[in-house]
């Protein structure tokens, strides 16, 4: 019997798990937290057979393959171990792979790709057999089991995920943009970069690749597959700028007809639309699937109107380049930042200057965006997400958006950042209902 260890107890790593399970490996888990695992797990882990090893004893075993769970950095200690030892250290993408009968639309990215990912996923569905899976909170393992169908598995692909893959080849792909982030985990930027890089590693001239024509993807032209199309102002066949998006110079979909806003959205859009033209979908189905995709969750998402107030929640928004996409899309904001700093420069900030009315600083860096900001922007420290969402509203006038957009994580505060969204939208409910 074959043996599989999995190394980090979450979403993914147990899903590679079940899976395994399912084709016949002896399993085991390895965690740096066994009592951080909840009461379902352990009742699948009992299900399953799965045996749980501590550390002494994981180090004493040989195992035909290793899966790393995408929460598990290669700098820990069993990873390292197991990796200098030679064994076969896998990703749970890659473990999917090796069982994979349908077809694979990888997406990958700094920024926009769950919203990437629905999107395609929207035109695919109805047309062919789709699962929408991977990061997406659906792990692609999971999808496997539920679906094993030889149809379209669209696959959102983080850096973590990516990491470890040797074999997996998408059928169609694309990496939407690049920009710094989670250099808490990588130790170079080009390190976390290249990651993502492995999305093409195997990729072959039939299969289509895209990636967005954009300056900081640009720069790194020559390492990306001689075929690769690119997507973006004046490129072939699709192109896209702030009117609409373009086939072969024809503007095919003009902006104000899409539900999602911003040319950053316009651009997710383009590369669904090029991904499922490439998938078999005809341009006209992809355009008028398209024009029915409502924005998700947390992602530059509208929350109501209150007294002429537009509230935006943008919870998502963790990173300083989400975070100018969103301060490009409005004029008049009233822009609810802070939480944990991840990085980034506040001078990015500066061209958007102009459609920032003021802005209201929560959480641990408060202060900091107060001192980095208060000389391009009227702005106050507001401490509270409930404060913010408050002096915003009591100071705004018609026509005004209160745009909740970080560019900070959550967990000073808040659980992770759909609780930050959830809370922001609750707010507003209370103000509409007060109103
Ligand atoms: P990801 O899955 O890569 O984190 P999401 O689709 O969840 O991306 O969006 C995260 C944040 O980035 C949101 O604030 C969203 O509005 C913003 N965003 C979406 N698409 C893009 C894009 N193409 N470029 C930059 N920011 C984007």
């Amino acid at each position: 019997m074959k043996t599989l260890l999995v190394v980090g107890g979450g979403k993914s790593g147990l899903s590679a798990l079940e899976l395994a399970h399912f084709k016949g490996y002896k399993c085991f888990l390895y965690d740096d937290y066994p009592e951080k695992i909840d009461q379902p797990a352990k009742l699948f882990l009992n299900a399953y057979e799965v045996g749980l090893l501590d550390k002494k004893s994981v180090l004493k075993k040989d195992f035909d393959t290793v899966v790393v769970s995408p929460g598990v950095p290669l700098t820990n200690p069993v990873v390292k171990f197991f990796l200098e030892k030679g064994a076969d250290v896998i990703s749970e993408i890659e473990f999917g792979f090796r069982f994979l009968k349908g077809k694979i639309i990888g997406i990958t990215g700094s920024n926009g790709k769950t919203t990437t990912t629905a999107m395609t996923g929207h035109i695919l569905q109805g047309e062919e057999k789709t699962s929408v899976c991977g990061n997406y909170g659906y792990p692609f393992c999971k999808a496997l089991i539920e679906k094993n169908f030889e149809g379209y598995y669209v696959v959102e692909l983080s850096s973590f995920q990516l990491e470890l893959v040797k074999d997996f080849r998408p059928n169609i792909a694309c990496i939407l943009n690049l920009s710094p982030d989670h250099l808490d985990r990588y130790s170079s930027l080009e390190e976390y970069y290249f990651a993502k890089f492995n999305i093409f590693k195997n990729m072959k001239r039939d299969n289509p690749f895209f990636a967005g024509k954009e300056p900081e993807l640009m720069k790194y032209k020559e390492k990306l597959p001689s075929h690769t199309v690119f997507i973006g102002e004046n490129t072939l066949p699709v192109s896209v700028d702030e009117s609409g998006i373009y086939y072969d110079g024809a503007l095919i979909l003009p902006a104000e007809q899409l539900k999602v806003k911003g040319l950053h959205n316009l651009q997710n859009a383009a590369f669904a639309i090029s991904m499922a033209m490439n998938a078999g979908i005809e341009l006209k189905k992809c355009v008028e699937k398209i024009k029915t995709f409502s924005p998700i969750e947390h992602r530059l998402e509208f929350v109501d109107i209150v007294n002429g107030v537009y509230f935006y929640n943008d919870s998502k928004a963790t990173n300083f380049d989400s975070v100018k996409k969103a301060l490009s899309s409005f004029k008049n904001i009233r822009w609810i930042a802070g939480g944990i700093y991840k990085g980034g420069d506040f001078k990015d900030f500066s061209p958007f200057a102009e459609n920032i009315k003021k802005g209201y600083f929560i959480g641990e860096s408060a202060q900091r965006f107060f001192e980095e900001m208060k000389d391009l922007i009227d702005c106050e420290v507001s401490e509270t997400l409930e404060n913010a969402v408050k002096d915003a509203f009591e100071q705004a006038v018609p026509g005004d958006i209160v745009l909740l957009s970080p560019a900070c994580s959550s967990f000073d505060q808040f659980k992770n950042y759909e609780a930050r969204g959830k809370f922001f939208k609750e707010i507003v409910k209370r103000l509409k209902n007060e109103g």
